[in-house]
């Protein structure tokens, strides 16, 4: 009955907010964009690569209202909700332009308004449409999103699949201090909370530890145990699944079971739901940016975790009248971007490639999460383009190879980079034919020798023209994801 009701009260909150945010849409267009991603995936760079081609008019052929010439302008504007961080798109230009260094990461989220006035394509949409868009950028943690699903299960649920997934062979070491620990203790006995944050610490370590660069395991909730924000060390963040729960029955009074219930519990509603009713609701298109290279050098299980990521990704999008999630929703996402980025540390030649074996992943999770055919897009990409394409010669072939300035402390062959000097790396390459890929990866086990030469660049060197104007951040395919993200609405 409880739930029932903060169920139609959820829905009805919605309903209003979403009518707000309408009514005023009939005066201005605004579409809300979501951006996410895991941690380090490439949001804040993306976000600033955006704004940044879009307020310098940047060389985007395939983005039609910009090629066409009907944008007349794009610029900055105070974004709608007050209660939330703003997208520091200055102090991340500087950076990334002036010091050539990657600006500092998403931590938690934030939002930005970018309005861009532009002249419809037809005769009639001039005559309807203001030529104003508000397009507000709502950036916020992958980790996030992927507590959605949580909703739909209980603490004995939520143990159960938390305890299955740590035991998986890519797992089963960095859980092991944390399940050992669990198992000691008897958790129908007295709770006490040195024992609890005890537990919860483990717990929080071995995720933490899944997320390293050489596991880059990407299906790991709760996601505020990776980017507590504002929570860290609240009873909320102060819990843990556990393992050998009993089938039936409810916890007992005041025991380790009914307080680590009850934790639970509150991380749902206090984090997970408004989360839900006053961000993921409101949006109306979505990117999801993946790090699909470092999975595919951390090895097969990492991009089997990946895949089980999108599939609990995916599935918060589902339309449908049995999901819990979309039918709080009246406002709905209509078209997904999954933008596999940092296309630049590959040759052109294998751009295709990393596209086709991400579409191939997407579409075995939409197949697994029960999609019907959704407005779903695959985009290799780069927000900032780091490198540039060159040639050896190896006897008779010439050799690919892509070059830039190795950041500070990165290491080739033995080599440590001083941050200054340019260099030429072979990346490796991915394989043409995709299923070959997926039948390798299903077959091998453990771990092989990572498919490409992975070096971190620093970001490029901006040209400047003759009068001495700086140009926009290159990039790879951006304008392909503008003209799929937002195309419709300039037309
Ligand atoms: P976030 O955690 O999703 O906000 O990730 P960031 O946007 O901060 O990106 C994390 C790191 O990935 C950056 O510091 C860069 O090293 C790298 N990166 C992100 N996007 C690109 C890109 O387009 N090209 C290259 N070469 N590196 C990128």
């Amino acid at each position: 009955m409880g739930s029932a009701l903060s169920r139609i009260s959820d829905e009805a909150l919605i309903t209003v907010d979403n009518l707000v945010d309408r009514a005023s849409d009939l005066m201005r267009p605004t579409m809300r964009f979501g951006v996410t991603g895991l941690s380090r995936a490439g949001k804040t760079v993306f976000i600033t690569a955006l704004v940044h081609n879009l307020l310098h008019g940047g060389r985007l052929p395939l983005f039609k209202a910009q090629q066409s010439g009907r944008i007349a302008s794009a610029y900055l504007e105070p974004q709608p909700d007050d209660g939330v961080p703003r997208f520091q798109y200055e102090d991340h230009v500087k950076a990334l332009v002036d010091e050539r260094l990657w600006p500092q990461s998403t931590r938690a989220i934030s939002e930005l308004r970018l309005t861009i006035e532009y002249e419809s394509a037809s005769a009639w949409n001039r005559l309807l449409s203001s030529g104003k868009l508000s397009i507000d950028i709502v950036d916020y943690p992958g980790e996030w999103l992927l507590d959605l699903p949580l909703l739909k299960q209980d603490f004995r649920e939520f143990s159960r699949n938390a305890v299955e997934l740590a035991r998986l062979p890519a797992r089963a070491d960095l859980s092991r201090q944390w399940l050992e620990k669990s198992a000691e203790c008897d958790a129908s006995l007295t709770a006490d909370e040195t024992r609890a944050r005890e537990i919860s610490g483990l717990f929080a370590d071995y995720l933490r530890a899944c997320r390293s660069d050489e596991r880059a395991l990407s299906t790991l909730p709760p996601g505020r145990f990776l980017m507590p924000g504002d929570l860290e060390g609240s009873p909320a963040l102060t819990f843990a699944p556990l393992p050998g729960l009993p089938q039936e029955g409810s916890a007992p009074a005041n025991s380790l079971w009914a307080m680590m219930e009850r934790r639970y519990e509150a991380y749902k509603s206090l984090v997970v739901k408004p989360f839900f009713r006053d961000h993921f609701a409101r949006l109306d298109r979505q990117i999801i940016l993946i790090d699909a290279m470092q999975a595919m050098n951390a090895g097969p299980e990492a991009v089997q975790d990946l895949e089980r990521a999108l599939v609990d990704i995916l599935s918060c999008f589902r339309p449908g009248r049995n999901s819990l999630l979309t039918s709080l929703v009246s406002r709905r996402i209509d078209r997904v971007l999954i933008g596999a980025t940092k296309a630049d540390h590959l040759h052109h030649e294998s751009h295709d490639r990393l596209e086709a074996i991400v579409r191939r992943l997407v579409e075995r999770a939409t197949r697994r999460a029960g999609y019907a055919k959704a407005e779903i897009e695959v985009i290799a990409m780069a927000a900032v383009r780091a490198t540039r394409e060159a040639s050896a010669k190896q006897g008779k072939d010439k050799l690919p190879l892509i070059v830039g300035t190795p950041m500070k402390g990165e290491k080739i062959n033995g080599d440590t980079f001083d941050g200054n000097g340019k260099t030429g790396i072979f990346p490796g390459d991915l394989p043409s034919d995709v299923e070959s890929f997926f039948k390798q990866a299903e077959t091998r086990s453990g771990k092989s020798s990572p498919p490409l030469n992975f070096v971190r660049f620093r970001p490029p060197k901006l040209e400047r023209t003759a009068e001495g104007v700086t140009l926009s951040l290159p990039h790879i395919r951006l304008d392909r994801a503008f003209e799929f993200l937002f195309g419709d609405w300039l037309a």
